[in-house]
């Protein structure tokens, strides 16, 4: 089973696929805010600056 997973855009708290059902008129559980949601973690593009990068065929193998 692949379970999907939400990250705040404020906060950047993971939930799942039930807690997003859940929300209090989108609302964070974890800060509050309704900043939204988004399938990939804030941020995610800063952290990988300056790392290497992989692309699709070295996933592949
Ligand atoms: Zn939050």
């Amino acid at each position: 089973m692949n379970e999907m997973f939400f990250y705040c855009q404020d906060c950047n708290g993971k939930i799942n696929l039930d807690q997003l059902a859940l929300l209090d008129q989108g609302k964070c559980p974890i800060c509050g805010s309704n900043y939204g949601f988004s399938s990939s973690p804030k941020g995610e593009h800063d952290q990988f600056e300056g790392a290497v990068v992989l692309n699709d065929t070295d996933f592949l193998q």
